[in-house]
């Protein structure tokens, strides 16, 4: 399998070449330049998600230097369940959050870590990760290169725009893993993420790359789920359920659509957003247009201009072509916190502000409608106490990994936002840039 840039449609690399450059060199996301034929007789015997995700990657991984580790890495990625539970009216809950930080980016991340590591393997000098993170994404990468050998992990986070039970779970780290404060907002670190991949020091001293969620590494381990919890429904009842999936920078929901693509069987998709509107407003007028970031109880899914919106306009350029594959639905907060204050007695959960949102969505639906549908859970509601606890009327218990993680939190440098304090930070702690 090849991977195409999104801007050069010639430009085309390997899987692992793809996952260490993250973006291709003219800023262009890859994609695989074509999806296997899989459907659900490719994956008789297969009974796990690890042997699942195995089947449906292995096209993906073919001829890569990957190809032989396939099955390590997809054992690797998992070690949690991922249950698809019914909760009655046709609707079943695909629980993606029982991974070390309790949400689905776990998934995506420890692919890609467990990939970049075995590439790295016997590197002479190791690579050197950069994420800026405004909370969850650093936090599931910070837990999924943790003594990783040969990769090292700098988390750059704004100290004090993240909520405490956020902040403990980025400053649990050690080893590899070194979490810094900066002084600033979020941009102020990613900014120092892109002045340092341009600064002659770092590139001399270090191999840099990143991990963020435009990475194809995370893209395509995020399909599996939905393989096994579509496989799962069409052994017990012969059809294909319809999917929501609470989406923000569009690469969970884009990963769904790959694994219909491959031929597994998935009827529907529905995109649920927050109040953020380029995806409902792209799909209402077929004009692309980006918006100013909106904050919302659902912050994980606060963007203005989606990322992966570029990779949904290359495999399906038109607005119109493109509500033929998928429908979106926008909810206000009004509506998250109510379907929250709802939800224990109306579907016995407790929502996280994210699934409100596909919980909404699925309640807008024609209630006569025959199909049976599964929400993506994209989080445990114990990683946002601030809303959820107060909708409901009781404390939520933080799940047994997750506890694990902020129970480690400690003291982490702090610095002011500056590529300088950042180079002596960086270089106190590791043993190639300071020369040891
Ligand atoms: C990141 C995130 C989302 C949005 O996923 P995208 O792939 O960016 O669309 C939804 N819910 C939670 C809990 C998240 O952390």
């Amino acid at each position: 399998m090849q991977y195409l840039s999104t801007r050069t449609p010639s430009h085309r690399v390997s899987l692992s070449a793809a996952l260490q450059d993250g973006l291709a060199p003219d800023g262009g996301l890859y994609v695989p330049a074509r999806f296997p034929d899989l459907g659900p007789d490719a994956f008789e015997g297969c009974a796990t998600i690890e042997a699942v995700a195995e089947r449906l990657l292995r096209p993906f991984a073919d001829g890569d230097p990957l190809a032989d580790s396939l099955p390590a890495i997809c054992a690797a990625t998992y070690g949690f369940p991922v249950p698809l539970r019914p909760i009655g009216r046709r609707t079943h809950v695909l629980e993606l959050f029982h991974g070390p930080t309790a949400a689905f980016k776990d998934v995506g991340a420890r692919f890609l870590a467990d990939s970049l590591a075995r590439l790295n393997e016997d590197a002479d000098q190791p690579l050197t990760i950069l994420v800026a993170t405004s909370g969850d994404t650093g936090a599931a990468v910070a837990a999924a290169f943790w003594k990783k050998p040969n990769v090292e992990v700098v988390v750059l986070y704004p100290r004090g725009k993240v909520s405490a039970r956020q902040e403990k779970q980025l400053t649990g780290w050690d080893t590899n893993v070194q979490t810094v404060a900066v002084r600033g907002v979020f941009d102020d670190c990613q900014d120092l993420v892109k002045q340092a991949f341009r600064a002659p020091t770092w590139q001399e001293h270090l191999r840099l790359s990143s991990a963020n969620s435009i990475n194809i590494g995370r893209l395509l381990p995020q399909m599996t789920y939905y393989a096994h919890a579509s496989l799962q429904h069409w052994r017990a009842h012969g059809t294909a359920p319809n999917v929501i999936v609470p989406s923000g920078n569009l690469g969970n929901g884009l990963a769904c659509l790959y694994a219909r693509a491959c031929g597994l069987p998935i009827g529907e998709v529905v995109l649920a957003t927050n109040e953020n509107r380029p995806v409902t407003h792209f799909l209402e007028t077929g004009a692309y247009e980006a918006f100013d970031t909106e904050e919302t109880l659902a912050t994980a899914m606060d963007v203005g201009d989606p990322s992966n919106m570029e990779r949904l306009r290359h495999h399906w350029p038109s607005a119109e072509g493109l509500r033929e594959v998928v429908g979106a639905e926008r909810v206000t907060d009004e509506q998250i916190g109510e379907q929250i204050r709802r939800g224990p007695d109306l579907w016995d959960t407790v929502w996280d502000p994210h699934t409100a949102t596909a919980v909404e969505a699925r309640d807008r639906l024609d209630p006569h409608d025959e199909h049976d549908w599964i929400l993506a859970a994209t989080a445990h509601p114990a990683k946002f106490p601030e809303v959820v606890e107060p909708r409901v009327g009781h404390t939520v218990d933080v799940p047994e990994p997750l506890a694990e993680v902020m129970a480690r939190s400690h003291a982490v440098p702090e610095i002011a936002p500056d590529l300088d304090a950042l180079w002596d930070t960086v270089a106190a702690a590791s043993t190639v840039a300071s020369g040891a």
